[in-house]
């Protein structure tokens, strides 16, 4: 046994066969407490205006032209396609894709409307559009973070042993929390004018072929290419503050846009992983944020164009297992330098870069 184990998304050959035997009583079962939770984690004031509402918008994580742009008959894959949990949606309707429920319709149709224009992208984007990115970033977080508090909630009504573990999560999501409504806070002051550099945006480039995945997020990077920490995911320290890196993966009509940013003022800790990352060439850069978003997220988006032999690489579906929880049954070996292993950066050429130009869509 290593001394510390991150969990893998990953299911045994008799767990699959225990789920499948029964498949139509489970998925009911997770739809109906997923329901509950996501209507008990709904407010009634829009996030953005603060206006009551009786209905949310379906605000999508990422603008919808992207997920338009690799569509097949209006569908994309979600990384369950590699990740392979069977009661998790393999394919899905672009209106469906990465949605949170926190603002209503006419705020959802106002505040993204600069980065969700395609046309916007001719030139490098503006501070708003940033921080419109930013904005719909700390969105998502903070809807799944809400959803999760009420899934732990039930959890806990459900089963009263677990309690003191729904309780430290309780506290984990309140800290998160708080964060991201800072942030979310901060984006929405500097997406209201048009002008300065809160933002510093270290990665731009236009391919002039389009990609077969989609992404928009904010990854917490842990380590820089040097292996050393950026973000001690694992630190107890309440005052210890996690800062965000906002990747942008866009594909358009007949280009991609892919973009890397931060908050101006997050600069330091970030500083020796993009001057290193600004002299490496531009397939490495690809190559690295092709790996950043398989190893940290979930929330990419797939086309089903892409060839079977790379869907089925053993090393892509191993790294889109990899998560962030970890058990420790070491005393001599922390969390944190367990997670230099997991999260090497220099690992990125053992999976396919779905960002190269020998991987665009036809
Ligand atoms: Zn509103």
């Amino acid at each position: 046994m290593k001394d510390v184990e991150f969990f893998k998304i990953k299911l045994s050959d008799k767990e699959h066969e225990t789920i499948r035997s029964n498949f139509v009583e489970h998925k009911k079962f997770i739809n109906k407490n997923i329901a509950i939770a996501r209507k008990k984690s709904k407010g009634t004031y829009c996030k953005y205006c603060e206006k009551e509402t009786s209905s949310y918008c379906n605000s999508h994580s990422l603008p919808a032209f992207c997920l338009r742009n690799i569509s097949s008959k209006g569908l994309v894959l979600s990384i369950n396609q590699l990740v392979d949990f069977p009661l998790m949606d393999f394919e899905k309707g672009v209106n469906k894709a990465g949605t949170f429920h926190l603002i209503c319709r006419e705020c959802d149709s106002k505040i993204f409307r600069e980065y969700e224009n395609p046309e916007a992208y001719i030139n490098k984007p503006t501070t708003k559009m940033l921080a419109q990115i930013a904005m719909k970033n700390c969105l998502r977080y903070i809807g799944k973070r809400l959803e999760e508090k009420s899934i732990f909630e039930l959890i806990g009504d459900q089963n009263k042993n677990v309690i003191d573990f729904v309780d430290s999560m309780h506290e984990v999501q309140s800290l998160d929390l708080d964060e991201y409504e800072k942030e979310f806070n901060k984006a929405k002051k500097i997406s209201k004018k048009n002008f300065g550099d809160e933002y510093y945006l270290f990665f731009h480039e236009k391919l002039d072929y389009v990609v077969p995945i989609a992404f928009q997020s904010s990854i917490a990077l842990v380590v820089d290419l040097d292996n050393n920490i950026i973000n001690d995911i694992y630190c107890n320290d309440p005052n210890y503050k996690i800062y965000g890196l906002h990747v942008c993966i866009f594909p358009l009509e007949d280009s991609s846009i892919i973009m890397l940013f931060i908050d101006s003022k997050h600069q330091k800790r970030y500083r020796s992983f993009y001057k290193k990352f600004n002299r490496l060439s531009l397939d490495d850069k690809l190559s690295i944020i092709n790996y950043i978003v398989f190893l940290y997220s979930e929330d990419v988006f797939l086309s089903k164009e892409i060839p079977n032999d790379i869907l089925e690489n053993e090393n892509l579906i191993s790294t889109a297992q990899t998560t962030l929880m970890a058990v420790n049954f070491s005393f001599s070996k922390s969390t944190t330098e367990a997670a230099k292993e997991t999260y090497n950066l220099n690992n990125h050429k053992i999976i396919p870069n779905l960002l190269s130009e020998k991987n665009k869509l036809k």
